[in-house]
């Protein structure tokens, strides 16, 4: 071969590399961030959130829902998630309605509610976590129901699903250190990626809900350097969810999804399994779907 020929074709080579178009991530998906609130089960049925999770080839859900009747709905229509092939995570959500938001962790109704929704627990099996709950200021993850339920949560091996900052993280993790906090959004206010990398080393039983989170990916819908270089460090710890807290959400369910598979394509495929499927799969032990 001569040396040209060498060169143009070292050249096509380096050219077909640069150009190449990551295929979108086809695997089960497991959403670990669903909400089905009241007000959605009038706009959105059991049969049409179902069809949304089966059409975006969502296996398995973490449900909760405000009040907690939307949950123990999922949990109970155990024929028809069987039919589309989804299964239930029921989470118990700590609010009884929208005021609850900004004052269960100073409620002691609040630890009340948790204990009965435990001891009742649902169609689908025992409750496996609790929230998703808010903390709009992080000094209130020192509140003594939010100590209460941490230890709660460390003592029966439940996982917690909490919308907070980067600072409740560290006040919530003293109650409870060996607690599996999932933390929503990992961080909606966008924590830099040095801070969540900081906090990952720190609590090794703390994961990352990646809906809604700033800087997860570029103009283009392709993961951002920072992100990629987490994902990397942490394959194991982090999960994929839809946060359907709106009607709108739910019209969205399927492009949300799709969007996340095309992202998850950027990743090697054993890593982007873990995010999509495995990582959730293994915290709740639910198997990979055939
Ligand atoms: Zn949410």
């Amino acid at each position: 071969m001569t040396r040209v020929r060498r060169i143009a074709i070292a050249l096509a080579c380096a050219l077909a590399a640069a150009t190449a178009v990551a295929e979108p991530y086809r695997g089960p998906l497991f959403d670990t961030h669903l909400h089905y609130n009241d007000e959605a089960q009038i706009e959105h049925p059991m049969a049409d959130v179902l069809g949304r999770m089966h059409q975006s080839g969502v296996r398995a859900i973490v449900a909760n829902s405000r009040p907690n009747d939307g949950t123990r709905l999922l949990a109970a229509a155990t024929a028809q998630t069987a039919a589309a092939g989804v299964t239930v995570v029921p989470f118990i959500r700590l609010y009884r309605n929208r005021a609850d938001y900004s004052s269960w962790f100073k409620d002691e109704t609040i630890v009340t509610m948790v204990l009965d929704e435990l001891a009742r627990g649902t169609a689908s099996g025992p409750y496996r976590g609790l929230g998703e709950f808010h903390l709009y200021d992080s000094a209130n993850a020192n509140g003594p129901v939010a100590a209460k339920l941490m230890r709660l949560a460390q003592e029966k091996n439940l996982a917690v699903l909490a919308h907070v900052d980067d600072a409740a993280i560290d006040l919530l993790m003293a109650h409870a250190p060996k607690a599996r906090l999932i933390w929503a959004h990992t961080g909606i206010g966008g924590a830099p990626g040095a801070r969540v990398r900081e906090l990952m080393l720190r609590y090794p039983t703390l994961m990352g809900e990646l809906s809604y989170r700033p800087g997860l990916t570029d103009g283009s819908g392709h993961l951002s350097a920072d992100w990629k270089a987490l994902f990397a460090e942490f394959p194991t710890r982090f999960m994929l969810g839809s946060d359907t807290w709106i009607n709108a959400r739910w019209q969205q369910y399927e492009s949300l999804m799709q969007e996340a598979r095309f992202w998850l394509g950027d990743l090697p495929p054993a890593t982007a399994q873990r995010i999509a499927w495995r990582n959730a799969g293994e915290l709740f032990g639910v198997p990979e779907p055939k």
